[in-house]
């Protein structure tokens, strides 16, 4: 939770409150109006903690990717060497 400040849309006071409240109302005029969320989106470029998550998901992704790709490798060796020893050493 942290403090934002907005403009009252009525009388232009900058008000504070925390990002996770939905109305505000104005503590000078007494405009009660609805916050933006994704205006204060607009004006983050980098999440760090976004940007963290992200990095671990396509991580975790590449390691899964690569467990199967392991695996469906170790399969195929077996199974030619199955066919191979079939065929030859009969
Ligand atoms: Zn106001």
């Amino acid at each position: 939770m942290k403090l934002i400040e907005k403009k009252c849309p009525n009388c232009s006071a900058s008000l504070k409150f925390s990002d996770d409240a939905n109305e505000v109302t104005c503590e000078y005029c007494g405009t009660y109006f609805q916050v933006e969320k994704e205006d204060e989106d607009k004006h983050k470029p980098y999440d760090p903690e976004a940007f963290k998550l992200h990095a671990k998901v396509i991580k975790n992704l590449g390691k899964g990717i690569f467990i199967i790709w392991l695996i469906m490798f170790l399969f195929g060796i077996t199974f030619f060497l199955i066919i191979f020893l079939r065929f030859f050493l009969r």
